[in-house]
């Protein structure tokens, strides 16, 4: 079938236009002959209204640091704002003399200004149920089996009879349904991992599954057992999960909508703009739907669908493809191994299995094949060498079969990577969404990898030098660190647990750490001739801190604070 192509304008994309329907971009809908939406970037600055020439700013901000991330790293010292956009930059003197009587001045007092933080990984709908509906069973109250189970039966014993207890742990040996199973008889139990790519289960849960000795493991999934062969309660990876989870309450799309205003709130105070939820199954995508129909987002959001089985393909294919400025279905993402103990790779390691993709490889081909053609962009989560280099074989081939211009797909994590997939990446223009962050949490890498594997981890220095484009998330909520605070800090630090640098010739600079945390993740996303700096035309999203994050030590970084967040030119958020 023949599809029209057509790339949407700047004014559609950023709807700063008074257009009908208040501003909303819908293209290709369910049912009707589907328009594809150009993955093209924005052509750059065309005209808007906002940039007439002797245009007065709606607001100024004045006596500040501004770090505008534009192509020459200059420092401003104010920014002008007009309609959600930047105006200007320049010296305090030439803004302020744009100003009128009704323009709105902020004095910054000296502080630093940079372009708001883009996450380029993060799982907000997650995040907001795990706030909302989950009992956090993590430090500082959470630190051994015995402190999880006796929070865990303070829930229990309030929990409606048959009622689902949900929890996440971190940085514990996963629960066995003998140690949960004495303090929940009748109660199903559901205790994720917060690393999210494993769960433990009581007898209750496995019942209503109906796992038993019998029940074979899913392909790319494991059900743990005993030596008789009984399961334990223990899931490994989202396809043995969701064996249980197919029998789980799950949130109504109203639920969903009410738990992203508090984790949006969350990252409005750490001075993120725009978030991309890599992980929205299709109840979360009709949780964002309905968000956004509400005219409930506050910050800017770009989804993925997430395809788990083969059979999600369909529906793939069938989603609604939403565009403006607040919200814009970006492509899809696939999860080819879990995290560390079943990473994919070439050699063993010491965790659950190394040599099992979570997908048919073949069948990950044809899947990743069939999606570039759509014309949209793919992700693909990569913990092992392994991944990668299979993401990267399957990348390359949909690329050969149909040379679509800059398709621009990405990996996320490339947590441990093959000598020659640096290059490929680098080549075939993939980019590396990564996260550097989760060194320290790891654990004796060499010791589980070997040292020749572990300088391979996270080699963000590696990645810039193959001429692979850096796009940075802080992953939440997989980890206790969900601000770019942490991010930034920790790819310069690289320190593990010990406070020890990992790796550090893999370090990035302040400099080029923030480049990535905002040029970078824009680029990620088709994005980077609207957001990720503060240029004439760009939206006026833009983070206020409360030191300078280039002049300070590193180590200073994560105790810096957001002032004040700001989204196409209005505060979302001010620190009190
Ligand atoms: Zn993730």
């Amino acid at each position: 079938m023949a599809r029209k192509v057509r790339t949407l304008t700047r004014r559609e994309f950023i709807g700063v236009a008074a257009t009908a329907v208040g501003g909303a971009v819908l293209a290709g809908c369910k049912g009707e002959e589907a328009v594809r939406v150009s993955a093209t970037p924005t052509p750059a600055g065309t005209p808007s209204a906002a940039l007439t020439p002797g245009a007065v700013p709606g607001t100024v901000l004045v006596n500040g640091n501004v770090i505008t991330m534009d192509a020459a790293d200059t420092i401003a010292q104010a920014v002008a704002i007009k309609d959600g956009l930047v105006l200007q930059t320049g010296t305090s003197e030439a803004i302020r003399a744009l100003a009128g009587p009704q323009t709105q001045t902020i004095d910054l007092r000296g502080k630093t200004v940079t372009p708001g933080l883009i996450d380029a990984h993060n799982h907000l709908q997650l995040w907001g149920t795990l706030l909302t509906d989950y009992v956090p069973l993590i430090p500082p109250d959470v630190k051994t089996l015995d402190d999880l189970l006796a929070r865990l039966g303070e829930t229990i014993a309030q929990a409606k009879p048959e009622e689902w207890v949900q929890g996440y742990f971190w940085d514990l040996d996963p629960p066995r349904r003998e140690q949960i199973d004495p303090i929940s008889p009748n109660t199903p139990v559901w205790l994720m991992q917060q690393g999210g790519h494993f769960a433990s289960v009581n007898s209750a849960a496995l019942g209503i599954a109906g796992i038993t000795a019998q029940t074979r493991n899913p392909e790319g999934g494991i059900i743990e057992r005993d030596q008789q062969g009984n399961p334990t309660g223990v899931l490994y990876n989202h396809r043995a999960m969701d064996l249980v989870r197919a029998h789980m309450p799950q949130p109504t799309p109203q639920q969903i909508a009410n738990s992203l205003k508090t984790s949006e709130m969350k990252m409005a105070e750490v001075g993120v703009t725009t978030y991309q939820d890599v992980n929205a199954r299709f109840a979360a995508i009709q949780g964002y739907m309905e968000f956004w129909r509400a005219k409930g987002m506050t910050l800017r959001s770009q989804i993925f669908y997430t395809l788990e089985w083969p059979g999600d393909l369909d529906r793939a294919l069938q989603m609604e493809r939403i565009s403006d400025e607040y919200m814009r279905f970006a492509g899809y993402k696939f999860l080819i191994d879990g995290q560390f103990p079943t990473w994919y790779t070439h050699e063993p390691h010491p965790g659950i299995s190394w040599d099992m993709p979570t997908w048919n490889p073949d069948q990950f081909k044809q899947t990743v094949k069939a999606l570039h053609d759509t014309g949209l962009q793919i992700a693909v989560h990569c913990g092992g060498d392994a991944a990668v280099d299979l993401t990267l074989d399957a990348y390359e081939a949909a690329m050969k079969a149909n040379p679509r211009q800059d398709p621009r797909h990405r990996i996320e994590h490339a947590t441990l990577a093959s000598p020659s997939a640096f290059k490929r990446a680098g080549e075939l223009g993939v980019v590396i969404s990564t996260q550097p962050q989760f060194v320290r949490a790891m654990g004796d890498l060499p010791g589980k990898i070997g040292e020749e594997r572990a300088k391979r981890v996270m080699a963000t220095r590696d990645w810039l030098n193959a001429g692979a484009k850096l796009a940075l998330g802080s992953d939440t909520p997989t980890s206790p660190w969900y601000s770019p605070h942490v991010t930034l800090a920790q790819s310069v630090l690289r320190y593990d647990q010990h406070d020890e640098p990992f790796h550090p010739e893999q370090a990035l600079t302040i400099q080029e750490a923030l480049r990535a945390h905002t040029m970078g993740s824009a680029y990620a996303c088709f994005e980077e001739n609207v957001k990720g700096s503060l240029e004439p035309g760009k939206m006026a999203d833009l983070s206020v801190w409360s030191d300078n994050i280039y002049s300070i030590k590193p180590q200073d970084i994560v105790n810096t604070t957001i002032e004040m967040t700001i989204i196409g030119g209005k505060i979302v958020y001010e620190q009190s």
